[in-house]
């Protein structure tokens, strides 16, 4: 059983995911995942979970102070993922007992995700969860700062990245898919900027690549290139 600069035991190997948003990211970790036997743990979910609580909060609370109701509720909720095969996606996210799996993709949520997440005292609050969840092992955490705050000692890591136009494009594909109104290609391309700065530029974990982790360009490259290439490393890492 190894023992990392954790302090808890991990009990099996773990695959750090970082990158961007919109870069299949999600949809290679979850295939990759599949296909290894290995858990999917989405830390943007939780993140994503606490900006909705947030959100909520200050609908019936208007006027408070967007960092405190943050903090507070960062410091109290009870999140947790369970699978429920019968529901799309299975892995559900709870708050609080509540399946909050369907409310947290909105453009809202997504951008108060990012806001959230900027602040130090609601990264440290999901910081020990996201290491408990990841040291019971074969695990494959995706996220912004996987490999280089929460699992450090990650067995392998990777930094998917793509062009800021590819990643605006499979967006705009998304949300038509989604049926959703449509924006425009430029007004994706400028959201997806704006919350790359709030990503990269906070003072906290902000995202950026692991000296030791492996770069994917996912721009010219199918889901299933991408997830090839991941299996190839992992294969070749972990015994
Ligand atoms: O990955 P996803 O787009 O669902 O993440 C939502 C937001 O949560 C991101 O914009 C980012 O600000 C934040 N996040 C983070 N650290 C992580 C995962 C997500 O800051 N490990």
């Amino acid at each position: 059983m190894e023992e990392p600069r954790l302090g808890i035991p991990k009990l099996g190997p773990v695959i750090a995911i970082d990158g961007p948003a919109g870069t299949g990211k999600s949809t290679a970790t979850r295939r990759l995942a599949d296909r290894l036997g290995f858990v999917h743990i989405d830390t943007g979910a939780l993140y994503r979970a606490i900006a909705w609580l947030v959100l909520e909060r200050m609908k019936v609370v208007p006027g408070n102070d967007f960092a405190a109701v943050a903090m507070d509720i960062a410091g109290q909720v009870h999140l947790e993922f369970r699978r429920q095969a019968t529901k799309n996606p299975a892995n559900r996210v709870f708050a609080n007992g509540q399946d909050v799996t369907d409310y947290i993709r909105t453009p809202e949520v997504t951008m108060t995700a990012s806001q959230v997440s900027s602040i130090p005292q609601v990264r440290a609050s999901l910081l020990g969860l996201q290491r408990r969840l990841g040291c019971q092992g074969k695990s494959i955490l995706e996220g912004r700062d996987i490999g280089t705050v929460v699992f450090p000692d990650a067995d392998v890591k990777f930094f998917l990245n793509a062009s800021v136009d590819e990643r605006a494009k499979r967006r705009l594909i998304e949300l038509e898919a989604a049926g959703s109104d449509a924006p425009s290609f430029e007004e994706v391309r400028s959201q997806i900027e704006a919350r790359d700065r709030i990503d990269s530029t906070r003072a906290v974990a902000p995202l950026k690549k692991a000296s030791d982790s492996i770069e994917v360009d996912t721009s010219q490259m199918t889901l299933d290139q991408v997830v090839d290439t991941m299996e190839k490393w992992v294969n070749s890492r972990i015994k």
